[in-house]
């Protein structure tokens, strides 16, 4: 497995992938350690993740540049997603006792009733490149503190990022086969799935990934949690604070240079505040410093592969030859690494790329709409249903037309981003499930009910 640095397109390491032999024994580790892991206190397992926030903590420069240097993510990002592992650690350390409270219920009269959290054993992630550290922890820190094990595949571009992911917990003090990754190719996960000892499955990726881990689990009777794509709305109402909307969106569309599943992507702009928006956000888009990753003030960095810059290209291509007009951008720059320029179109047809499918790169499709109803209607006219912003200086109509819009999340005058405290996860194509808050720490344990007569 090969992890090649996007800004200089040379290889950064080889690692060896795990033969078959080499999964059943991390399958067998698994298996025995869940047998000792689930009856350790939730005290002790509670602790051991608030010491794997200080190993975080401890070696935060280490995997920032790590991360930087396998995909590519500008620095401070980097820092920052270190930073967010750490915090989802304290989270769950502080919160997981009252998330798994056992909950009484009433039954019969004469009968204590009540429903207990349990885990289920083995689990195993799917995960993918762009946040290679904080969707693994996103899924390791509560479903390693309800009790159950953990096994990673990551992306085959970040092998990295999994082997120190690793370590983290082995040096935090967590017993061995609690969390391991396997450096394992996409084809080796169906017969992880259908292992008899690994008990659930969540993927964090692309559409097709989800359907065929979720085809696998579902063969095999095994839950399964999935966040795939997005293409995020961005509706700016006819009231809307203009500047703020114009610096946020341009931030919305570029973080981990345009490669996020919750990044604005289709700018949907009442008519009378339209030429105001575009002039000021093709400004902010084309002020964003575009460069070395490893350069504190890098706002975009190089996409994380050749392929999916080249996937990028062809969609705004396509989009263009529809009709689409392109503000700023539009094309890969001619230098060393992967780089495409933070983009924007105009006119962009309600059949094209550019509105169809998710774009997953620095490129934002802006659409003219004539009222607030036809921007509701828009905005859920995809296949798709992640996230989404609302922009509006009345907040009330904020809330109003947050509820009409089908996603997992709407965010009103600020942009969509994913936090500890709170429910994280899709509808629609996006996917299943939920992770963080109580709801995520819930989604991998038997609720059992318990009836004592
Ligand atoms: P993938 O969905 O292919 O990769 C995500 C993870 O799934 C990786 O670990 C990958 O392994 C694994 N995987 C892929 N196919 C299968 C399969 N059939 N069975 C089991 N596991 C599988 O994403 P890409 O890296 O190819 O990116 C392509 C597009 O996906 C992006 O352009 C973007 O649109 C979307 N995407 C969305 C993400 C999100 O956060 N929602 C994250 C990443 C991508 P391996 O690397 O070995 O192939």
């Amino acid at each position: 497995m090969q992890s090649v640095n996007p800004y200089t397109e040379s290889v950064r390491a080889e690692y060896d992938e795990h033969d078959d032999e080499a999964v059943e024994a991390a399958l067998s580790r698994a298996i025995d350690a869940f047998g000792e892991w689930r009856e350790r206190s939730l005290t002790d397992r509670r602790e051991l993740l608030a010491d794997a926030g200080e190993v975080l903590r401890d070696r935060d420069e280490e995997f920032a540049e790590l991360m930087t240097e396998e995909m590519g993510k500008p620095i401070s990002q980097a820092r920052s997603e270190v930073e967010k592992c750490a915090w989802v650690c304290d989270y769950y350390a502080e919160h997981a006792a009252e998330h798994l409270q056992e909950k009484t219920v009433n039954g019969p009269k004469d009968a204590e009733t009540y429903v207990r959290y349990d885990p289920l054993g083995p689990i195993l992630a799917v995960m993918p490149w762009n946040f290679p550290l904080w969707q693994v922890f996103r899924f390791a820190a509560p479903h390693l503190t309800s009790g159950n094990v953990g096994l990673l595949k990551h992306a085959s571009n970040v092998p990295g990022c999994a082997k120190v992911i690793e370590e983290v917990f082995s040096e935090a003090g967590y017993p061995e086969g609690v969390f391991q990754s396997l450096l394992v190719d996409s084809d080796q996960v169906e017969d992880v799935v259908a292992d008899e000892r690994v008990r659930a499955v969540t993927l964090t990726g692309s559409g097709p990934a989800g359907r065929a881990v979720a085809e696998q689990a579902g063969r095999n009777l095994k839950k399964s949690v999935l966040e795939l794509g997005g293409s995020d709305p961005f509706v700016v109402l006819d009231d809307a604070p203009i500047d703020e909307a114009a610096e946020t969106g341009a931030r919305a569309r570029t973080i981990n240079s345009g490669q996020s599943c919750i990044a604005a992507k289709r700018f949907i702009v009442h008519d009378d505040v339209y030429d105001e928006f575009v002039e000021k956000f093709v400004a902010e888009m084309e002020a964003l410093q575009v460069g070395d990753p490893k350069d504190d003030d890098t706002d975009v960095g190089p996409q994380a592969r050749e392929d999916l810059l080249s996937d990028l290209q062809e969609q705004v291509e396509e989009t263009v030859e529809m009709g689409a007009t392109v503000e700023t951008g539009g094309e890969p720059l001619d230098r060393e690494g992967y780089f495409y320029p933070p983009t924007v179109l105009t006119d962009v047809p309600r059949d094209s790329p550019g509105a169809r499918e998710e774009l997953f790169g620095p490129a934002a499709s802006v659409f003219r709409v004539e009222s607030e109803e036809a921007a509701v209607e828009l905005a859920n006219d995809s296949q798709y249903g992640l996230g989404g912003s609302v922009w509006t200086t009345d907040l009330e109509r904020g809330k109003e037309v947050a509820g009409r819009i089908d996603s997992g999340a709407v965010f009103v005058n600020e942009l969509t981003k994913s936090d500890p405290r709170l429910p994280f996860g899709g509808v629609k194509e996006s996917g299943y499930g939920r992770e963080l808050g109580k709801e995520g720490i819930r989604e991998f344990v038997n609720r059992k009910t318990v009836f004592v007569q």
